[in-house]
């Protein structure tokens, strides 16, 4: 079984309501080989919401308390995120999953590259809270971008 991010198998769960469908993740959850997970839903934010960024580090540093995430109008919402991140580990270890593939860039999901904190469209190296605590956890972690 394999972990993905919701909104990479179709589910309307992004922060503007939509998608970010990859047709390749859909047919892993069609064919019940995957679990469909969104961290920030997990952590209690809404559908619409803001747009968030991490300030300060990275997903690695957020989780090492160095670092925080605000939403667009200035709100903190490390605790949520946070909160995502760790509701999808119990995920994870509840099926045993191995392996996750999970939506690039995303303050939550991103892997290798996420964005910057400016909301610039500017990319810095890192993963997303989730893809970093799936990754610290010995996950084999990879993302796709849509
Ligand atoms: S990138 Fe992750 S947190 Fe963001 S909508 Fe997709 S599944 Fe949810």
């Amino acid at each position: 079984m394999i972990l993905v991010s919701a909104c990479l198998a179709g589910i309307d769960c992004a922060w503007d309501g939509k998608n970010r469908l990859d047709a390749g993740i859909k047919r892993l959850l069609d064919e019940n080989l995957a679990i469909a997970i969104c961290p920030e839903l997990l952590g209690g934010r809404n559908i619409p919401r803001a747009r968030t960024e991490i300030k300060g580090g990275n997903g690695e540093d957020v989780l090492n308390g160095k670092a925080k995430v605000f939403d667009e109008e200035g709100k903190d919402v490390t605790v949520e995120f946070l909160k995502g991140a760790y509701a999808t580990l119990s995920i994870v270890k509840k099926y045993n999953i191995k392996k996750a593939v999970l939506k690039s860039k995303s303050p939550s999901c991103g892997v290798g590259n996420i964005y910057d904190g400016n909301f610039k469209g500017n990319l810095i190296a890192g993963d997303g809270v989730t893809g970093a605590l799936l990754k610290r956890e010995g996950l084999e972690v990879s993302c796709r971008d849509t």
